[in-house]
C-alpha cells in the first residue's frame, strides 16, 4: 500500500474527471488515497473527491490561485508534498498537469513519467507503461531510488467507476506562502465553443484536409452535437485554416484517447494516429480503401464522407428520438 497524492485539476470551480480517473484507481489498488485542490474558493469540490475513493481530501486556497499559473501552483503543491509526505504523485496529463508536474518534480527532486496509459501500484511504488515512437512501441517504466514518484496519465486511460455519491469530505487546509511570485495572470481569454475539448470528450469526430473548407465543416460539428462529442482536425485541416490549432490531434497537437474516435476523411499518417490510437473504439471514414487509417480501425466505411456523415448524423438524431 503506498500513499498516494493526487492533483485535482479545476477550472472555473469545476474537477476534471480526469483526476477523479485517478482516484479511483489509487482507492481501488488498496492507497491512502490523499486529493489535492488548488485555487480560489474550491473546499465545495472536495466532495466529488470522496466519492471516488479519496480518503483524505486537502486544498490550497488563495485568491492568487484562482486561475492557473505554473509558478503559484507548483509553489502550492510542492508545499503539500512536503507536508504530506506521499510517495507517489499523481496528475492527469492535460495541458495543466503536463505544464505543472516537471516543474514540481525538479522542486522536489522526484522521478516523472509523463503520458502514462497504464499504472502498476506494487507495495508503495508503482511501475507505469507510456507510448513511445509516437505510439509505436509502449515503454515499461520502473521508478527506482527514493525520491518521490510522480506521473502524468493521460485522461480516459483508466475508466471512471460510479461515484459513491453518499460520500462527504472535510477538506483540510494548508497554507502556503504564496509571496514574492514573479508573474501573475490577468486575463484569460476563451474560445467561443461551448463544446468539450478533444482531451477530455468520451467522443471525438474528427475531419481532414477532405473537407475542403471551413465551413463544411459544419457536418463534423453536426455529428459531433448528436452525439454530444468534441470535434477535432487533422494537422493538414489546421494548416489550411479549416480549424483552429486547440482542436489539432497528432503529435504536434493534442493526444486524445475517447472511448469513440471518428476520423472523416482523415489519411492516418503516423502523427495523426500519435494523437487518438489510444482511442478504445475508432471509425473511419474514407473513400480509399487502402487508406493508412484503415489498419487502425475497429470499424471502417469507404465512402464519401459528405454523404455518410449526414447520414451517420439522422441516424444518431433519431435514435436518441
Ligand atoms: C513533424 C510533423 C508533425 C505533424 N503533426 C501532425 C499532427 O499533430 N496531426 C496531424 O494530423 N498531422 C500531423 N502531421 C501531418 C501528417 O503527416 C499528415 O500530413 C496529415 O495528418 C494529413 O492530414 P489529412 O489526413 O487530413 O490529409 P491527407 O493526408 O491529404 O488525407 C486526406 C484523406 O481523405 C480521404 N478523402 C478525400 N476525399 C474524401 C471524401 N470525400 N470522403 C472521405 N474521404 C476522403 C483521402 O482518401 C485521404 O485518405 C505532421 C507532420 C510532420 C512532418
Amino acid at each position: 500500500m503506498a500513499k498516494v497524492l493526487v492533483f485535482v485539476e479545476q477550472r472555473d470551480g469545476k474537477n476534471k474527471k480526469s483526476s477523479f480517473e485517478l482516484i479511483a484507481a489509487s482507492a481501488a489498488a488498496g492507497n491512502e488515497t490523499h486529493a489535492l485542490i488548488v485555487g480560489d474558493s474550491v473546499t465545495a469540490l472536495a466532495n466529488e473527491c470522496a466519492q471516488y475513493g479519496a480518503n483524505k481530501v486537502h486544498v490550497v486556497q488563495d485568491a492568487a490561485l484562482k486561475n492557473y499559473s505554473a509558478e503559484a501552483y507548483a509553489r502550492a503543491v510542492t508545499t503539500a508534498i512536503k507536508s504530506l509526505s506521499p510517495e507517489i504523485v499523481l496528475a492527469a496529463h492535460t495541458p495543466m498537469g503536463k505544464d505543472l508536474l516537471p516543474i514540481v518534480a525538479a522542486q522536489v527532486d522526484g522521478a516523472l513519467a509523463t503520458d502514462c496509459t497504464s499504472l502498476q501500484f506494487s507495495g508503495s511504488s508503482i511501475a507505469v507503461k507510456r507510448p513511445v515512437y509516437s505510439g509505436k512501441a509502449m515503454a515499461e517504466v520502473e521508478f527506482v531510488g527514493s525520491g518521490v514518484k510522480m506521473a502524468t496519465v493521460r485522461p480516459n486511460s483508466l475508466g471512471l467507476p460510479k461515484p459513491d455519491t453518499s460520500k462527504t469530505a472535510d477538506a483540510a487546509s494548508i497554507t502556503v506562502d504564496l509571496s514574492g511570485l514573479k508573474t501573475k495572470i490577468l486575463e484569460i481569454v476563451k474560445g467561443n465553443s461551448a463544446r468539450p475539448d478533444v482531451t477530455e470528450a468520451g467522443i471525438v469526430v474528427s475531419g481532414g484536409r477532405s473537407l475542403k473548407s471551413a465551413e463544411n465543416f459544419k457536418i463534423i460539428e453536426d455529428l459531433a452535437d448528436s452525439v454530444g462529442a468534441a470535434v477535432g482536425a487533422s494537422r493538414a485541416a489546421v494548416d489550411a485554416g479549416y480549424r483552429p490549432h486547440r482542436d489539432q490531434v497528432g503529435q504536434t497537437g493534442k493526444v486524445v484517447s475517447p472511448t469513440l474516435y471518428i476520423a472523416c476523411g482523415i489519411s492516418g499518417a503516423i502523427q495523426h494516429l500519435a494523437g487518438m490510437r489510444t482511442s478504445k473504439c475508432i471509425v473511419a471514414i474514407n473513400t480509399d480503401p487502402q487508406a493508412p487509417i484503415f489498419q487502425i480501425a475497429d470499424y471502417g466505411i469507404v465512402g464519401d464522407l459528405f454523404q455518410v456523415v449526414p447520414a451517420l448524423t439522422n441516424e444518431f438524431k433519431k435514435l436518441k428520438e
